[in-house]
């Protein structure tokens, strides 16, 4: 630390994301990305919005949030799009919490969370999982502050019913609920249709994920248009610039052909299956997952161990020291090329353990 570095940051731990490791070809399991690639289509719209690079971008998105408006069947005043879903969360700390106004969410979820609260000096409270794992909704009703669920959640991958984040919702009309979809696409329910009948919701989602596009950074709050204009006013005080040119013309090639990335989705759910299957049959324990990715323990083997054993032979997933999950590990569903080659090694490692 510097000697200049702020006072009110000093105490700050920042956000660790997943490796990128540049010195070693890994089979990557371990941030979640979509192993499919974007379209053709969509690389070329990124090149010819370069030959405009010498103008500022849109603010407003106008093109691209009149694409996804239509996609979501919702208006475009109902939409803010930001820089990675990670930005609108943020956005969402800072419009809705303070010192009066806590923040809850999950003992066990996305690490962000205590990260934003942290930076924006927002007091927060965490609500235990289940020893399951699940979340129990009853814990979450009547709160006195925002509420932040990931849904599904992670690294858990499990998902909760719409229906039943519809029961906080109602038992929290004076609180505004933040439902991070980003693993939405995989499987489980989005609250997108829930926005007209609840004012305080704001749904958060990613192209991230089920788009392929992880590196441009897109990502978007939907909600109330009051509650956007909130959000809007965080935004203008803040990067209004905060979607660049190339990032917006990539998400409107990419909505142009949606069913694309549909399809991705449903091979990923269909490898999710199959191999989930598999690391069952060599003794895994894992959730129900309804994201492109495993949360799970092996009996014989310390959850760090099987990290760094598997780094070893090339194959990366994620492991969090977290006391309570320690003894997990999380893995994306890559291709069933990747997904063959995490099983072999698992395999190796377990036969040397013998
Ligand atoms: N929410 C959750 C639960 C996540 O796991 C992630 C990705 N790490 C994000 C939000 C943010 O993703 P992005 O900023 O790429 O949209």
């Amino acid at each position: 630390m510097s000697r200049f570095f702020s006072e009110k940051y000093i105490d700050l731990e920042p956000y660790v994301p997943g490796e990128q490791p540049r010195n070693q070809q890994y089979v990557k399991l371990n941030t979640n990305e979509n192993p499919y690639p974007p379209l053709p289509e969509v690389t070329k719209a990124v090149e010819e919005a370069s030959r405009k690079l010498y103008l500022y971008s849109d603010t407003e998105c106008v093109d691209l949030r009149k694409a996804l408006a239509r996609r979501l069947e919702i208006s475009p005043d109902e939409l803010l799009m930001t820089n990675g879903s990670d930005e609108i969360l943020n956005f969402a700390f800072m419009a809705f919490c303070d010192k009066h106004t806590p923040a809850y969410f999950a003992d066990i979820t996305y690490g962000f969370y205590p990260v934003f609260a942290a930076i924006n000096r927002v007091p927060y409270e965490t609500i235990p999982l289940r020893d399951d794992l699940t979340i129990n909704i009853a814990d979450y009703y009547h709160k006195a502050g925002t509420i932040f669920i990931a849904n599904p959640n992670a690294p858990t991958a499990i998902a909760l019913r719409a229906r039943e984040i519809e029961e906080i919702l109602k038992r929290n009309p004076y609180n505004v609920v933040i439902v991070d979809e980003a693993y939405v696409d995989f499987g489980a329910e989005s609250c997108v249709p829930l926005i007209r009948k609840y004012d305080n919701l704001l749904v958060t989602q990613t192209f991230s994920k089920s788009r392929s596009m992880a590196g441009a950074r897109l990502g978007m709050g939907i909600g109330n248009p009051e509650l956007i204009r909130d959000l809007n006013t965080v935004k203008y005080s803040t990067n209004p610039y905060n979607v660049n040119s190339l990032t917006a013309a990539a998400g409107v090639a990419s909505l142009k052909n949606d069913e694309y990335n549909r399809e991705n989705s449903l091979k990923i759910m269909d490898t999710r299956d199959q191999y989930g299957r598999k690391l069952r049959e060599l003794g895994f324990e894992m959730t129900e997952s309804q994201a492109n990715f495993f949360f799970a323990r092996h009996p014989e083997i310390p959850g760090e161990e099987l990290y760094l054993e598997l780094k070893k032979r090339g194959v990366l997933i994620r492991h969090f020291n977290a006391e309570r999950i320690k003894d997990y590990n999380r893995i994306t569903i890559g291709t069933p090329e990747q997904m063959d080659r995490l099983v072999e090694e698992i395999k190796a490692i377990l036969e040397d353990r013998k």
